[in-house]
């Protein structure tokens, strides 16, 4: 266990992790990571995106210096690198944290985890809900690691496919377990309020391995568990 800066774990957090935008001074929530991360708010990286976001702003003809936009830089900066914090987190580290030795070997479903992230084409948020399983092999961890792990994938620039594969892979590399499903379903801001402006659309996406491949019962038990 390195980095001691980062313990004191307090609460399961993202689940109840709601407000996709923090006005973020300081620390910007009560999550341990974040408070823990100072490099989220090392003043000569917000100086520079701030000045990236007055160009921004000078871009899309607005007054830079107009009263109610004198402080939006700056607060853009921070809000930008809160919701990529998970660039400077590590999954596999943070799963380890909290692996326990356990012969229970039935489905573990952590369904409905809250997720907010950014799409990279145009930087704007997708968000929705994931429903993370996995079948132990002798290995279980922390329930509040799964909505973690989320978390540190979705708090980076991301397509929903690859975030939906790389939160299946974060949880088989370190567990090895006989099997894992991940399926996100979200909405799109980026086809909501540009593109084709369809309000009501939601993507499903989902990423599965071992067991939950090889085997259509557990598959289908699986689905049944997270039908809404
Ligand atoms: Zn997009």
């Amino acid at each position: 266990m390195k980095s001691k800066s980062m313990k004191q774990e307090k609460m399961p957090s993202a689940i109840s992790e709601s407000n996709p935008l923090p006005s973020g001074r300081g620390s910007c929530c009560d999550d341990d990571d974040c408070v823990a991360d100072r490099a989220q708010n090392d003043p000569a990286i917000i100086d520079s995106l701030s000045g990236a976001i007055s160009g921004l702003l000078e871009g899309i003809g607005e007054d830079q210096f107009r009263e109610g936009l004198l402080k939006t830089p700056e607060r853009v900066a921070r809000s930008l690198r809160f919701l990529t914090k998970g660039y400077r987190q590590n999954p596999e580290e943070l799963l380890k944290k909290a692996v326990f030795t356990e012969s229970y070997d039935e489905m573990v479903l952590v369904r409905d985890i809250d997720l907010f992230s950014m799409c990279e084409h145009h930087l704007l948020p997708f968000f929705g809900k994931a429903h993370v399983a996995y079948i132990p092999d002798g290995k279980i961890v922390g329930l509040s690691k799964l909505a973690r792990v989320v978390d540190v994938f979705a708090r980076r620039l991301q397509v929903q496919e690859r975030l939906t594969q790389q939160i299946r892979d974060a949880i088989q590399n370190v567990l090895n377990p006989r099997g894992v499903a991940v399926v996100i379903e979200a909405r799109h801001l980026c086809m909501v309020m540009r593109g084709v402006e369809k309000i009501n659309s939601i993507t499903t996406t989902s990423a599965m391995s071992g067991q939950f491949i090889t085997s259509e019962s557990t598959r289908g038990e699986f689905l049944r568990l997270i039908k809404p």
